[in-house]
């Protein structure tokens, strides 16, 4: 099918919830797509942020294949070896305790929020279930995550939303203090805010939440649904902030494309869901932890650090512009966000798109970058290229 005739077909048949770029996306190579036409884009997207490895990764592709031919799903009456396996290397390289699988991020995060709220309730009882998160968070699309998420945006049309959320100011310790009272049972908050800005929280501030969370028994629980599995240059972004979460939350990037997520807890938290109190029909899928056990398997070290080097060049290049239209370049490893001045980001994206680069927004100011973590020098410097021109023209 044409671009123009898988439009067509979208248009007709399909709710129009998403605001779609003008593109559509057939196969993918490294970190370059095509379109049905053969237009080549290079990607700065991943999705968002869930191609790990990019396409046509060989490693991923065979463990795919391997699992779809042995055995596709079993439900969780049963054992299998892929979940475990996948379980156990997650707990070795984070120093959590256990894992309970899920299939997106906004359902790891209700998890993780359900995790919390059990754990108070076993110990202090009823009455002390509400949860403290940021402004400019972002923690999901369900009735709870969007209630959960501390912007008014999502506060709209779908009442009522779930009770028991209360917001405070990211890198502001006082203002979490305050909203924190006796009836708090958790401190959520994603360490980058994704897609609020690229807007990293402060390593001071968030030692000194976590300190007061374990001195008021109070859950710290990490959504790292955008910033986890390598994205920031270490495998969870918690490693590089010194801090050891109650909970910490995985979707995106885990299973390199597949729908994929869970939830890691501590050894205090060990037991509070037991049987009966949490489960999902397709969580720790054969065929998603087979994919997510090679995407562990393949980022090593060398390749984070690898990570973390091509963030640098990336915001050295950008700021090595001196574009009047660029305030900053935010954030870590692939995870970054070029702060624009007088200028719509969303119609910068989709200028890019036109010439031949696929780069996503986040919040009212910023370009945010979010490519596979494999993508090589030359794609990278190809997309900047792209970007260099459209902003010189803004
Ligand atoms: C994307 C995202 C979510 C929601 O994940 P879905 O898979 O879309 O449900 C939650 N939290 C953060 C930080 C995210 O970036």
């Amino acid at each position: 099918m044409t671009t123009g005739e898988i439009k067509a077909l979208d248009a007709a048949n399909v709710m129009q919830t998403y605001a779609r770029f003008d593109a559509a996306i057939d196969h993918g190579c490294g970190s370059t797509l095509y379109s049905p036409e053969g237009k080549e884009f290079i990607d700065f997207t991943s999705g968002i942020g869930v191609n790990s490895l990019g396409y046509g990764n060989a490693g991923w592709a065979d463990a795919v294949y391997a699992q779809a031919r042995k055995l596709q799903h079993i439900s969780n009456l049963y054992y299998s070896e892929p979940y475990a396996k996948l379980a156990a290397k997650l707990v070795e390289r984070t120093g959590m305790a256990d894992v309970f699988f899920a299939n997106s991020g906004a359902e790891s995060n209700e998890g993780a929020i359900k995790l919390a709220r059990k754990y108070s309730f076993d110990k202090y009882g009823k009455g002390r279930s509400d949860i403290v998160t940021l402004r400019q968070s972002f923690h999901g699309r369900t009735v709870t995550t969007l209630a959960a998420t501390g912007q008014d945006v999502f506060h709209n049309y779908f009442f009522p939303f779930t009770e028991g959320f209360s917001f405070a100011v990211a890198n502001d310790f006082e203002s979490v203090k305050n909203a924190c009272t006796a009836g708090t049972c958790a401190v959520m908050f994603e360490l980058i805010q994704g897609e609020g800005g690229v807007l990293p929280l402060d390593r001071e501030f968030v030692r000194q939440v976590a300190e007061f969370c374990a001195e008021k028994d109070m859950l710290l629980i990490v959504d790292e649904v955008q910033t986890g599995v390598g994205r920031t240059g270490t495998l969870f972004a918690f490693q590089q902030y010194g801090i050891k979460p109650d909970v910490v939350t995985f979707a995106k990037g885990i299973a390199g494309g597949l729908p994929f997520g869970g939830f890691m807890a501590s050894e205090k938290c060990r037991s509070v869901l037991n049987a009966g109190t949490h489960a999902t029909t397709f969580g720790g899928n054969p065929v998603c932890a087979a994919a997510a056990y090679e995407v562990l398997s393949q980022i090593d070290d060398k390749l984070l650090e690898g990570v973390a080097e091509k963030g640098r060049y990336i915001k050295g290049e950008v700021m090595s512009w001196g574009l009047p239209c660029v305030a900053g370049v935010r954030g870590l490893g692939l995870m970054l966000g070029i702060a624009l001045k007088g200028i719509v980001p969303k119609d910068t994206a989709q200028k890019c798109v036109e010439r031949g680069l696929l780069i996503l927004t986040a919040g009212s100011d910023a370009l945010r970058l979010l490519p596979p973590l494999v993508i090589t020098y030359e794609e990278i410097d190809k997309g900047l290229t792209i970007l260099k021109s459209v902003l010189s023209q803004a």
